[in-house]
């Protein structure tokens, strides 16, 4: 991760008639970090990816990416982002690598369909037609599409809501990989473990608010500084370890 910031918001609103779902955010992302934004069912997270991703207007303030004003150039911005597309958005009836290669045209750029589907362990896939694909493989396979055309910035909302605990751990290892060849990565989750993993600083939201940003680990110690104490734990494991020491970690849907 390096110490140039990628992405500056400023001062970012979204209005929906008089209630304010996105309220004077500000925050900025380093080049090859993985951030996540937090917050309960309607604190406006959604809202904040689809402006930043040019989906939807911005109403007041500035998202600077890569140096691009994302109001001003949404064009410039699709080039250099990567949005995961909810499954619905998959063309059923044509098989993964087909539809690779129409995301590929449609971005006009080359795709190494070989490549993407062995990095994302969808090899044996490549002739079905996206319908018959798993939880996770759907997943995997959204993530792949949103690469196809090499974006600086990937933007994952609740990449493994409803996944079992293997594939969940397969896209975590997924999205690590994705961090290391420096691709940005702004993920929203409801899973604390997940985010304690994989951020390497999160941003709490509330109420079209940003409470605070920090990393996990700093986040906990500015908890326990404000005398937070919470009752000894003593287990070692968890009911997830025992779900994963009993079925092992192998992936099940293929
Ligand atoms: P989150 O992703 O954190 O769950 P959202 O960004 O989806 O939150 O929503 C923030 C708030 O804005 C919610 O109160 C939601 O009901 C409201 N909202 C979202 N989209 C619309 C819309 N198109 N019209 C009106 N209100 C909306």
């Amino acid at each position: 991760m390096s110490n140039i910031n990628i992405i500056e918001v400023k001062n970012l609103v979204k209005k929906y008639g008089s209630y304010t779902a996105v309220d004077h955010i500000s925050f900025s992302v380093k080049k090859g970090e993985v951030f996540g934004i937090l917050g309960p069912n309607g604190a406006g997270k959604s809202t904040t990816l689809e402006m930043m991703e040019t989906l939807r207007p911005i109403d007041d303030g500035t998202v600077i990416m890569d140096g691009i004003d994302v109001a001003k150039h949404p064009r410039k911005i699709q080039k250099i982002i990567g949005v995961q597309l909810q499954s619905a958005s998959f063309l059923e009836k044509l098989t993964l690598e087909d539809q690779l290669k129409l995301f590929a045209g449609i971005n006009g750029t080359e795709v190494d369909v070989d490549k993407l589907l062995e990095e994302f362990d969808l090899t044996a896939k490549r002739k079905d037609y996206a319908e018959n694909l798993s939880g996770g493989q759907r997943q995997r396979f959204s993530i792949a599409t949103a690469l196809v055309h090499k974006p600086k910035v990937l933007f994952l909302d609740e990449p493994t809501t409803g996944l079992d605990p293997q594939a969940r751990r397969n896209l975590w290892d997924l999205i690590q990989r994705i961090k290391k060849q420096g691709i940005t990565v702004i993920l929203t989750t409801h899973y604390m473990d997940e985010a304690e993993l994989l951020c390497d600083r999160v941003a709490m939201m509330d109420k079209g608010k940003i409470l605070t940003i920090n990393t996990p680990k700093g986040l906990i110690k500015e908890l326990l500084g404000r005398g937070f104490k919470k009752e000894q734990v003593v287990e070692q494991a968890d009911l997830e370890d025992v779900f994963i020491d009993l079925t092992g970690k192998g992936l099940r849907e293929d």
